[in-house]
Parts: structure tokens; C-alpha cells; sequence
């Protein structure tokens, strides 16, 4: 554990340039957004005349951690979370209205439709709660977060128009989060189908479905009529079923952050899943760096609730402000000890940050590893399909006993902010080949911290990961 440099001037309420000039006087050159070591930070410390302590923050946070587990008790099955992904236009957003709309408009719930990021739904085999803003940067950027929210992944294809950029995506980024793949082929209202060619596309991705014999479900659905939606929850109960999800009930609960804002008559606005033990209004809730108690909770449907148990979405108040969607939750009973552990995270995300901009360039990959079997996951993004082909097997070839080439995903087309997500939850070096990122990919590599190494011959490409692979690359300037 270290401290950045401008944070320890600050606890010490002296001026960077104070510290930075007495860590110079020991030999270490640093800026002040630099991390050094707890023994450093200790002398300096010292040096400024203070006494050096030492806290384990993580020790504090594991302590909650605890105390929050030991009263969770008995286990039970809990409903799956789902997340629908797919391309653009195939009818994420269709199926997710038809599935509330079907489910939900026959039940009591009297409330308005609200978005919260999720529903829940009954069916005949049980509750199955979907994460309501579908694609696929919401589900990596949770993943990336270290949040896995979502157990089963449907992606709907569109059965007249087939397999598409986003579609592999989709499917490289379920497979990335090892989540189950359901796929809805929607659409099927249409006179304009081919399925078929779907089960074929599908095959080339290695998705091979039922029909054909392999493992992955596939319904025929349609959102416009309702066609194979009964068919396509019963399909995601089996598939929870077959997985054994379960989760205690009682106790603190626990859970992610999905959605939050800042809204001008109420404050901090968080949507919550419950992953573990029952949410209550009142609780004390710490999420991410921030805390507060529950001032008030509701349903997807606007209902005030008192309590929410595993996989149910909540919306709570009393926030002071809006975590970030990924975000862990957790219910805690000291006060103090949620303020301790709110400011550790703040600085921790900050070094985390810095770290990863470290570690996430090409030529630090290996150094970081240690001396496990080593895989070097890739990201690849070529300007046709012909050069993508070739640099995928050349770089097929390149693998090794101690060093696994992997290239988790690749197509052709710019690199784009969903490729750089992917490539951070996945600690993935991203290279484009005769193309460049667009401006979202840009933007969010550099907010990232994230190298993209660009080429245009075949070779230099190749030299690169080889090199990367001996450890011995030599970063680009
Ligand atoms: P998304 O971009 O994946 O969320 O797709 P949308 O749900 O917005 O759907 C794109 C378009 O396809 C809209 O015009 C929908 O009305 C239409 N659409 C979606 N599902 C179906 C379907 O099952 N049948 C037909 N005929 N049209 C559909």
C-alpha cells in the first residue's frame, strides 16, 4: 500500500513542493501525482516531524465486510439478473418493453412504469430481474468496476438482418465475463427472415445453438407481437436453475450501484441491486466513496417499499452524492467507520487510476504478471476483413509454453469506447491496424489511462507482440 505524493502533503497540511523537495533530499525523484511506498511515506513523515502510523485501510474495510456477512444467515435461490445486448435496431429496447409490459401490466402494481436501470418480472418458474439500460458499456463498465452484476446474458439477433459488429461484441464481451449466452433471435413477425443464415453466422462466432445440436439456447421471438417471450423467460429460468443461484436473505445487504444522478428537488438519486441480505429504509448505506441512510426506497413502479431481498433493483435517497454505476454497496452499523472507509476509497481510486496507467501500457504487461503461466489478451481492430484474417493467425502461431497469446476480441472498424472498455476489464492491449480510434474511443482511452498502439505493416505488429511477450518492448513515444 503507498500514498500519492499530493495526498500525504495534504494530510500533512504542507505544500507539495515541501514534500517533494524532502524526498528529493533522500534520492527519489517523484511529481506530486506519484505513489510511494509506505516506508518512504513513513520517513518523510517523519522528517516533517509527525508520528507515522501505520492503519490498513483495506483491514477496516474487510472488518465491515464481515460484520456485514455474519448476520446473513440461511441461503436461498435467488432470482437471475439479466442483461439483454446486441446491435443496434435488433430490438433490445422492443424486448425489454414487451417483457415489463406483459409481465408486469397483469399484475397488482398500480404505479407509473419508472426507469430505476431494472426491472423485476413473475413468471410461472419465478422471479427473473433485467437490467433495463441494455448494451454492452453499461455491463463492462460494471465489470470493469469489479462489479458482476448479471448472471445470464441474452443477446437478440435480428433473424432478417443476422450477425453484426455489435453482435460479436456482444458475444466477445459475454464470453470476456464468463455469463451464460441465451440468444433471442427476434423479428420473427417479419416475411423477410432468414434463419439459417443466423444459425449460421452464429456457428462462425462459435455459438452453436440448440437447433444445431450445440449447447447455446436460441428462442424465435418477436417484440412487436409478443411472439416467444413466455418461451424465452421459461428458457432463462432453466438456465438460473441449472446454475444454482443463490444468495442469504437476511442481514445487511450488500450489493452494486447501477444507475445514479443528481436530481435538482431530491438530491442524490441511486439505483441499487440487492445482491446478498435485505435492504431496509433506514439502513445506513455506504456506496463507493459515498454514505448516507436510506431516507426513502422504491420500486421500478414508483411504490414506496420498506425492504428489498437478492436481485431486487431499488431506488433510494440519502445519498449525499451520486456513486458511480458499478459501484459496491454495503449496509453498515458504525458511522464512523463508513466515513473512514468513504475517504480511503476516494484515495484509492485515485492510485488505482495511476496504477493501471502503469501497468496497462504495452511494455509493462509482463513485468506486472509475476511468473505464473502468462497470457497476453489482446485487442485487435484491422480496416478489412483480409488483414484481420492474416494477423489473427500469424498471431495464432506466436503462442508459446509460458506466454498465451489471446486475442479476446477483434473486427474491423475503428477502435471504439466499448473496445476500450473491454480492453480494461480485461487488461487487454489495444491495437489498431490501418486504423485509428474514434473520438469516444480517444477520449475514454485517455480518461483510462490506456495505450493504443497503432501500425500499418504486418510485420511491425507481430515484432511488437513478440517482443511484448520477451518482455523486452520498448515503450512508444
Ligand atoms: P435496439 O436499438 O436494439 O434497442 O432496437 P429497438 O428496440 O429500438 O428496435 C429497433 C426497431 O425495430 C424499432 O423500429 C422497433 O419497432 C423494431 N422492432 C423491434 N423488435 C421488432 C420485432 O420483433 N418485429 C418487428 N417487425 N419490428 C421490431
Amino acid at each position: 500500500e503507498g500514498i500519492v505524493v499530493s495526498d500525504l502533503a495534504q494530510k500533512m497540511a504542507v505544500k507539495v513542493r515541501e514534500v517533494i523537495k524532502s524526498l528529493m533530499k533522500m534520492g527519489e525523484m517523484v511529481r506530486e501525482g506519484d505513489i510511494i511506498d509506505q516506508t518512504t511515506a513513513a520517513l518523510v513523515i517523519e522528517e516533517f516531524g509527525h508520528n507515522f502510523i501505520a492503519v490498513s485501510d483495506t483491514q477496516l474495510e474487510d472488518d465491515l465486510q464481515e460484520a456485514a456477512t455474519e448476520k446473513q444467515g440461511n441461503v436461498q435461490t435467488r432470482p437471475p439478473v439479466v442483461t439483454i445486448m446486441g446491435h443496434v435496431d435488433h430490438g433490445k429496447t422492443s424486448l425489454l418493453d414487451k417483457i415489463r409490459e406483459t409481465k408486469v401490466a397483469s399484475g397488482e402494481a398500480g404505479g407509473i412504469t419508472q426507469h430505476i436501470g431494472a426491472y423485476h418480472v413473475g413468471t410461472d418458474r419465478g422471479v427473473i430481474t433485467f437490467l433495463d439500460t441494455p448494451g454492452h458499456a453499461a455491463f463492462t463498465a460494471m465489470r470493469s468496476r469489479g462489479a458482476q452484476a448479471t448472471d445470464i446474458v441474452v443477446i437478440v439477433v435480428a433473424a432478417d438482418d443476422g450477425v453484426m459488429p455489435q453482435t460479436e461484441e456482444a458475444i466477445d464481451h459475454a464470453r470476456a465475463a464468463g455469463t451464460p449466452i441465451i440468444i433471442a433471435m427476434n423479428k420473427m413477425d417479419k416475411d423477410t427472415t432468414d434463419p439459417e443464415r443466423v444459425l449460421n453466422e452464429l456457428s462462425v462466432k462459435e455459438i452453436i445453438t440448440d437447433a444445431w445440436g450445440g449447447d447455446t439456447s436460441l428462442v424465435k421471438v418477436s417484440a412487436k407481437t409478443g411472439m416467444g417471450i413466455d418461451e424465452l423467460l421459461e428458457t432463462i429460468s432453466i438456465q438460473a436453475e441449472i446454475m444454482e443461484l443463490t444468495a442469504p436473505v437476511d442481514g445487511a445487504a450488500q450489493g452494486v450501484v447501477i444507475e445514479s444522478r443528481l436530481d435538482k428537488g431530491r438530491g442524490a438519486v441511486a439505483s441499487l441491486l440487492v445482491k446478498k441480505g435485505t435492504l431496509k429504509q433506514g439502513d445506513l448505506v455506504l456506496a463507493g466513496e459515498f454514505y448516507g441512510k436510506v431516507r426513502a426506497m422504491t420500486d421500478e413502479n414508483g411504490e414506496r417499499i420498506k425492504s428489498a431481498g437478492p436481485s431486487i433493483p431499488v431506488e433510494i435517497l440519502g445519498l449525499p452524492d451520486a456513486p458511480m454505476a458499478g459501484s459496491e454497496f454495503l449496509v453498515v452499523s458504525d458511522e464512523k467507520k463508513a466515513r473512514e472507509v468513504a475517504d480511503f476509497r476516494i484515495a484509492r481510486e485515485r492510485e488505482r487510476l495511476l496504477e493501471r496507467q502503469n501497468k496497462m501500457r504495452l511494455e509493462n504487461m509482463f513485468a506486472n504478471m509475476g511468473s505464473e503461466a502468462k497470457t497476453l489478451n489482446l485487442i485487435l481492430k484491422t480496416d478489412v476483413r483480409g488483414s484481420l484474417e492474416a494477423l489473427l493467425s500469424a498471431l495464432d502461431e506466436l503462442s508459446t509454453d509460458e506466454v498465451k497469446v489471446r486475442v479476446i476480441s477483434s473486427g474491423v472498424g475503428a477502435i471504439t469506447e466499448s473496445d476500450v472498455i473491454l480492453a480494461e476489464s480485461s487488461e487487454a492491449v489495444l491495437l489498431g491496424f490501418n486504423v485509428r480510434a474514434d473520438n469516444a474511443g480517444k477520449r475514454k482511452a485517455d480518461e483510462a489511462g490506456l495505450d493504443i498502439r497503432y501500425y500499418s505493416v504486418i510485420y511491425g505488429l507481430i515484432d511488437d507482440v513478440k517482443a511484448a511477450m520477451s518482455g523486452m518492448l520498448a515503450p512508444e513515444h
